[in-house]
């Protein structure tokens, strides 16, 4: 028996290629590039313009699913996040942010993570595998049409667009993934499918230097990188990857990533994690990190407070210490934001759940446990929260 293909691994060239394969027209990929994309179709026999023979062709051979979901979760405020399940016990979490004049969505890119910063449980579970293409795109693709169907918005490019940004800060670091997580920007960017602009899609990472570097030449877009230290001592034991890529090499790679960015500045984000890289000395030197004498690197700062679990040790900087850290380099003329969060005490965040999966043994168990977390802790539910301005 053939295996059946998920078109939703397919980019737009991938598609022309399928479809040359069942010998058709390289038009029918654009086609059904819209069917899927745009109108949120998964079933074949909706995508009307199709000959009946393809669409019969296609309905043996192929299907259109996100992972499925394992709970839908709304708060009050309007974000809303979804726990996937990936398989064999492995779940991640994609989380919908609406704002005023903008809808984030939050994406995962890995099951897990190997980089295993100190701060992050997504790290402490370890990695379990990489996110097919299907899988990324599928997070956007089921978070889009969700929304739609919520508020009645009809599917199609002339229906109202919920997702306006994507930023790939849930699980997984996206540059260790490269392939499919490039294949997926693709996808949001073509015009057949998602169209989002360069601007408002953004690669978090924790610093995978020759990674940046392709990036920047394969699909440049917004750059968040996650600095968390002023200095190479302290990164390494926060983010093992510095030992690689130490501090000198990734604001290197920042430099050179900004000849290609879309945005003329770098987004540093900062886990505010107390007593450990909250003073005003590290803040000072940061800035002198960052500005290097007559060569520094445009860019922006968002603090993020920790998210604490109880395995990290850690604790969260209060905010008094984050808002004087944020004074100290505002007044060095950079840009600062703090992240706003909700829920103080949710060992049950968006990395801390999906530790509840590592072991492979109890699976629905785990599932169901993870399901009634989200219950619980409700709009509190999750790491990646709104952006304050
Ligand atoms: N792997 C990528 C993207 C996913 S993590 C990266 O590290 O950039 C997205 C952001 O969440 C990162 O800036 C990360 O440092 C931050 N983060 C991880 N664990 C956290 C926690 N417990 N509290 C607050 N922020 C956390
Ligand atoms: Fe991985 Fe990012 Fe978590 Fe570090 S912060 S362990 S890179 S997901």
């Amino acid at each position: 028996m053939t295996q059946l293909t998920n078109l939703l691994d397919k980019d737009p060239a991938q598609l022309v290629a399928y479809c040359a394969e069942l010998g058709e027209k390289p038009f029918r990929a654009k086609q059904l590039l819209r069917w899927i994309h745009q109108f949120g179709a998964s079933d074949f026999d909706a995508m009307t313009d199709l000959a009946k023979s393809l669409r019969d062709k296609l309905a043996t051979r192929a299907f259109i699913a996100a992972p499925s979901v394992i709970s839908d979760h709304t708060s009050s405020d309007g974000t809303r996040k979804w726990l996937l399940d990936v398989g064999q016990g492995n779940a991640v979490e994609t989380v919908f942010i609406p704002e005023e004049n903008r809808g984030t969505l939050c994406i995962s890119t890995q099951a897990g993570c190997a980089v295993n910063c100190r701060f992050c449980s997504t790290g402490k579970q370890g990695f379990s595998r990489n996110l097919t293409v299907g899988e990324i795109i599928g997070q956007l693709w089921m978070a889009e049409f969700a929304l739609r169907r919520a508020k009645g918005i009809e599917p199609g490019p002339k229906g109202e667009r919920q997702i306006t940004n994507v930023v790939m800060m849930g699980m997984g670091e996206p540059l260790l993934n490269f392939e499919p997580t490039v294949t997926a920007l693709k996808l949001m960017l073509d015009d057949n499918a998602y169209g989002l602009s360069r601007r408002r899609v953004t690669v978090s990472t924790s610093g995978v230097v020759p990674m940046m570097d392709k990036l920047s030449q394969e699909c440049p877009v917004a750059l968040a990188v996650s600095l968390h230290a002023s200095n190479d001592a302290l990164r390494d034991g926060l983010v093992p990857l510095n030992k690689k890529y130490p501090l000198r090499e990734l604001m290197a790679a920042c430099r050179r990533y900004l000849e290609f960015a879309p945005r003329d500045f770098i987004t540093f984000e900062y886990c505010m994690l107390d007593g450990v890289n909250d003073t005003d000395q590290h803040a000072r030197e940061l800035i002198a990190l960052v500005q290097q004498g007559d060569n520094p690197v445009p860019c922006k700062f968002n603090l993020i407070p920790f998210n604490p679990f109880p395995e990290s040790g850690l604790k969260r900087s209060n905010n008094v210490r984050i808002k004087a850290f944020a004074k100290v380099l505002m007044d060095a003329g950079i840009v600062t934001t703090i992240r706003k969060t909700r829920g103080d005490d949710i060992d049950a965040a968006c990395g801390q759940l999906a530790g509840e999966v590592q072991d492979r043994t109890r699976v629905q168990e785990r599932m169901q446990k993870m399901a009634e977390y989200q219950q619980k802790f409700g709009k509190d539910f999750g790491r990646i929260v709104e952006i304050s301005s």
